[in-house]
């Protein structure tokens, strides 16, 4: 299963990380909802594969631990998000699709 593309509709914010917007359903350590709005990653999605590490041309994301979540025990979170130049390239190599970006979600919330 992808990421919610509309997850800032069909999500509740729950609070901040590192500067970068969670949002619920959080129950750790199995559910740690969705990370990041203009460059979302579905943390309960997410296995660690690295490919947004290496290919994100301007680094935006950085290894965060999850201890105990069943899909793997780090998650890449967005937390330069703000650096983001919206290239696709991290949308393009995540194997089981848990990135959505879009540069007009924050100016829909
Ligand atoms: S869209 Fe491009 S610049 Fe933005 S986070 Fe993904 S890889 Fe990085």
């Amino acid at each position: 299963m992808a990421i919610d593309s509309n997850f800032e509709q069909n999500r509740e914010k729950v609070g901040e990380e590192d500067g970068v917007a969670v949002w619920g359903p959080v129950e750790p350590p199995e559910k740690q909802g969705i990370r990041g709005t203009h460059v979302a990653v579905d943390f309960d999605i997410c296995l660690a594969d690295g490919a947004c590490l290496e290919d994100c041309p301007v680094d935006v994301f950085e290894w965060v631990d999850t201890p105990g979540h069943p899909e793997s025990e780090r998650k890449a979170s967005p937390v330069d998000e703000d650096q983001c130049i919206d290239c696709m390239l991290c949308v393009d190599v995540c194997p089981v699709d848990a990135i959505d970006v879009d540069p007009g979600r924050e100016n829909r919330i």
